[in-house]
């Protein structure tokens, strides 16, 4: 019998990305995925590093594994992402029966790493740069029908609450001929939709143009480049930063058939004076119309959004500015969080931080808002009909979960072979999904 693998995942599409690239390389070198512990030779927690209840989690399910290990020396138990890349030998330190402690520069060596320390005992490979892209690698994709794109790595803003530069470096893009010939390759096997990722899609290709040029980025022409590719019938992305979502790319979203209409634009604080502290570029009013702008250009576009509560400093003053920016925005949906100090960023080191009842109460004020905006926006597309693309088993017992090109879930009564694309008629509405019913004569034709 061929060995397992089990990989856990934490933390955003990136490393859901790179967890696909984990299992592949694994695939490929003869073993198969499974669910169960106890069954698995290699477990991989592939890690984040975003918020200090990541932390927690890594240690928390280091220490659940020690036994099994102690029972079963020859298991491997590797941590990789954006904890290893920041943690490093500390990870071995804390817990010894870690095997391999890999980097987010480093994927491509995964293989060596296991066998080295078949041989040697536990390997850690942290390098600073990225040489080959996770998306050369083999991929052992969650759906055949969809698939993520990493087109850049790493970030070169400096947000002072953000992590994300410390742990996955600068930016690095790949050439579009490297993205298309990828992409390509999905739709002749069948994917249907594609996400492009990376920390600030729209600064895409700043890095590729030539030095003393204008430094122009290059995605209102990659998104025109992989709408053209036969086969592709939704294109989405995340993240962009509003600063850089400029009309170029508003433009070619609205003339791109087969991009979807919804874009993440993350606020992360509706108060000037904590977005100037988080060196956040923009200013409310700037957001807002730049909102405005967008909704103008693309009709019925749906708004998802970050907002952290309880920045440094952040006053009550600050926090009422936030609510009011997110009535007047309208968000459809919005990730929350309370603020996370994280070591090595500007914010962590900045006085008035904010007490933690205080960043709670915030915090439940803010979803109350969110929620009661989320429902209407959904209620209003209650007896409308929509494409939805099947993706499989819902969370709710005995439904499908389908998504509209506004990335809303609907909940389908009926059984529909996921991959398929059906019009669904909406029959409810709560704050986070639909419910529909599909319109019979579209599952034959997968309209
Ligand atoms: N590149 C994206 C952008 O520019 O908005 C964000 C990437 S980050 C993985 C996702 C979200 O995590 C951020 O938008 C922010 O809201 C949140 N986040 C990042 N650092 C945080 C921190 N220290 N505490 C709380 N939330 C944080
Ligand atoms: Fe972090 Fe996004 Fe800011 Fe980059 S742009 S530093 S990833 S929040």
């Amino acid at each position: 019998m061929e060995p397992k693998y089990l990989i856990r995942t934490f933390g955003c599409q990136m490393n859901e990305h790179d967890s696909e690239r984990i299992g592949g390389l694994l695939m490929a070198d003869g073993m198969t995925p499974t669910d169960v512990a106890d069954d698995a030779r290699v477990i991989v927690l592939n890690t984040c590093a975003i918020r200090e209840n990541a932390d927690n989690k890594l240690y928390g399910n280091l220490g659940h594994l020690k036994p099994l290990k102690e029972r079963r020396p020859d298991l491997r138990i590797v941590v990789a992402g954006c904890l290893a890349q920041k943690d490093q030998g500390a990870i071995q330190r804390r817990a010894p029966w870690v095997d391999v402690v890999i980097g987010t520069h480093a994927l491509p060596h995964l293989l060596d790493l296991l066998r080295r320390a078949d041989l040697e005992g536990p390997q850690m490979d942290v390098r600073e740069y990225t040489e080959t892209f996770p998306s050369a690698l083999p991929s052992a994709r969650r759906d055949p029908f969809r698939a993520w794109v990493s087109i850049a790595v790493g970030c070169d803003n400096a947000c002072t609450f953000c992590i994300v530069p410390l742990v996955r470096g600068v930016q690095r893009s790949r050439s579009i001929g490297e993205v298309l010939a990828e992409v390509q390759g999905l739709a002749a096997r069948g994917v249907v939709e594609v996400t492009l990722l990376g920390q600030n899609v729209n600064t895409f290709g700043r890095d590729l143009t030539l030095p003393g040029s204008s430094r122009r980025p290059l995605f209102a022409r990659l998104l025109r480049e992989v709408d053209g590719v036969e086969g592709i019938r939704r294109v989405r992305f995340t993240s962009p930063h509003p600063h850089d979502f400029t009309p170029d790319v508003i433009e070619a979203m609205a003339g791109c058939g087969s991009v979807c209409e919804h874009i993440h634009f993350p606020l992360q604080s509706g108060s000037d004076a904590v977005l100037r502290a988080m060196q956040r570029s923009y200013r409310r009013e700037r957001y807002l119309d730049w909102l405005e702008r967008i909704r103008r250009a693309i009709p019925g576009i749906a708004i998802s959004t970050d907002i952290i509560v309880g920045f440094p400093g952040e006053t009550e003053a600050d926090f009422r500015d936030t609510l009011d920016t997110v009535e007047r925005a309208g968000f459809d949906s919005a990730f929350t969080f309370q603020y996370s100090p994280r070591p090595g960023t500007r914010a962590a080191a900045m006085s008035g931080q904010v007490p933690k009842q205080v960043v709670q109460e915030r915090f439940d004020r803010l979803v109350a808002l969110q929620e009661a905006i989320s429902l209407a926006h959904n209620r209003e597309q209650v007896d409308r009909t929509f494409e939805v693309l099947v993706e499989g088993d819902g969370k709710r017992h005995g439904s499908i979960q389908a998504r509209t090109r506004t990335n809303r879930i609907v909940h389908l009564g009926e059984p529909v072979e996921p991959g398929t694309f059906v019009q669904a008629r909406i029959t409810d509405a709560a704050a986070h999904h639909l419910s529909g019913r599909v319109v019979p004569e579209t599952i034959a034709l997968g309209v």
